[in-house]
């Protein structure tokens, strides 16, 4: 990590009175949760995760859909928050407002303690009607693969926006509201490619806002953020945080 290069970052979180902040999977890399950029290991490896994450996959085979979700629920059920997650939690109580943001569809941010979360892409743990998009309660729900709903017939998919599906769109506005009304938008461990989240962090620049990119990679916003922090979400964050606010 390049300590020149968060003293300035740092001065401007200390400075700001509101922050919001974009989480990818990177965020959750140390914890042991794999990114789909990254090389895919063991029994899933052989299938692209774009390739498996669509309506069209699961209508074309379900069965291979929903145990690629369910061996990501035990993946991430067994994960721990790391110290990324925890840093953001500390730094929440130092904000007047804080806006987090996340991609993922792990509940790490949750298990930290973060609150008041803008979840954009849905979780791993929810579970929802195929034709209406209604939760499910976990009785309602057969035991075939992938069940289905005893109450409607209708058949039962992971709660998590697929690429091509539209995001909530409370949730959307509500996270757009606050890229353009921050002082500081951190963008933490995402490749700014998946929209429409990728637009969030350029919203903010256009709005007047510092933003600060914490990635090992360069990502298309890159070239055009205040402060790129390159380094490991789990190392960085919490440096970051340490400096804005040392008596933290
Ligand atoms: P991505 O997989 O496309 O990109 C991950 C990014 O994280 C890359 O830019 C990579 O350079 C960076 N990265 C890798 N290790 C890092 C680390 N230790 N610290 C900081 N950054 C690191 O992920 P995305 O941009 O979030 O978009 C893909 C979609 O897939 C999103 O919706 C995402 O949430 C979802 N996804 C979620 C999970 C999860 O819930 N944990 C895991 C994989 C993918």
């Amino acid at each position: 990590m390049d300590a020149a290069a968060l003293q300035p970052a740092a001065e401007a979180l200390r400075r700001a009175r509101h922050v919001a902040l974009l989480t990818g999977a990177g965020i959750s890399a140390e914890s042991g949760v794999p990114t789909f950029r990254d090389a895919q290991t063991g029994l899933w490896a052989r299938y692209r995760p774009e390739e498996l994450a669509t309506p069209e996959a699961f209508a074309r085979d379900p069965k291979l859909v929903w145990q690629w979700y369910a061996w990501r629920r035990e993946l991430v059920a067994k994960a721990q928050p790391n110290a990324g997650h925890h840093a953001l939690v500390t730094l929440a109580a130092k904000l007047a407002q804080f806006t987090l943001i996340p991609q993922n569809v792990d509940h790490l941010h949750e298990e930290a303690g973060s609150k008041n979360i803008l979840k954009l892409h849905g979780s791993l743990f929810a579970n929802i009607r195929e034709e209406d998009h209604e939760p499910v309660a976990s009785e309602d729900m057969s035991d075939d693969v992938p069940p289905h709903c005893v109450r409607t017939g209708q058949r039962i998919r992971p709660g998590v926006v697929w690429f091509g599906e539209s995001l909530p769109q409370d949730v959307l506005a509500a996270a757009m509201q606050a890229a353009r009304r921050c002082d500081v938008f951190l963008s933490i461990g995402t490749s700014t490619v998946v929209e429409p989240a990728a637009s969030l962090p350029f919203m903010a620049l256009q709005s007047g806002a510092t933003v600060i990119e914490i990635n090992p990679d360069a990502t298309p916003l890159s070239a055009h953020c205040q402060h790129v922090l390159r380094g490991k979400a789990a190392e960085v964050l919490p440096a970051l945080v340490a400096a804005a606010f040392p008596e933290s």
